[in-house]
């Protein structure tokens, strides 16, 4: 039995969880499940595997800081070797390239080319992303989805990643042609920007 699994067992038999939230519950985790298999199942499409379109996801979503190989590990939940051989792959294929991280000065920043970018656009995922912004709860389903990941990431306990405005070292300005700041890297930030993953992201920061 997984960890969260664990949790939540001790709590229903404590009297502290609702038996009937907790059906609820198992519901929402069965949704979720099937979800994943259509979404796996349209997850070869051109010439790429699985693991190869995760990553060029990644890239076109990550900021400037979180585009090393590592982090790119850690977010896909695997090893650095595995992440090494897909990266040889895409980068023969012309669809990444690396270069020197200038915000560390040691690490390797990655790239999409131009050929990443144009073919990252057509992700088979994009239907999934096409349905969900038409629908009328769209947006709250994202809010509780990602109110759900932190919390599964928390129990797990994972390394958490996530946007600028769910971050406690983001300050956002007001006035609407100035950039916003970010404590930790102590720099400004677009409005572009904040809608990028961060490797440094912290909500629990003060
Ligand atoms: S505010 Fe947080 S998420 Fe945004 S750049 Fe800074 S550390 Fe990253």
């Amino acid at each position: 039995m997984l960890g969260y699994e664990r949790l939540a067992v001790s709590r229903i038999s404590r009297g502290l969880v609702d038996i009937k939230s907790f059906h609820d519950t198992i519901d929402v985790a069965d949704l979720l499940v099937r979800l994943a298999q259509i979404v796996r199942s349209r997850r070869h499409s051109g010439g790429l595997r699985p693991v190869q379109w995760e990553i060029l996801r990644y890239l076109s979503h990550a900021n400037r800081i979180s585009r090393c190989p590592g982090f790119l590990a850690l977010y896909l939940g695997t090893t650095r070797g595995t992440v090494s051989q897909t990266l040889i792959t895409l980068e023969k294929k012309g669809l990444i390239t690396r270069e020197r991280n200038a915000f560390d000065g040691r690490g390797t920043l990655l790239n999409l080319t131009a050929k990443g970018r144009r073919t990252a656009a057509s992700d088979p995922l994009q239907e999934l992303r096409t349905v969900t912004e038409s629908m009328t709860g769209g947006a709250a389903l994202g809010e509780g989805l990602r109110d759900l990941l932190g919390q599964m990431q928390k129990l797990g306990d994972l390394k958490p990643f996530g946007v600028c405005r769910d971050c406690g070292h983001f300050h956002q300005e007001a006035e609407a042609d100035r950039d916003h700041f970010c404590d930790t890297l102590n720099e400004p930030v677009s409005e572009e920007d904040t809608h990028l993953i961060c490797l440094e992201f912290n909500p629990e920061a003060t």
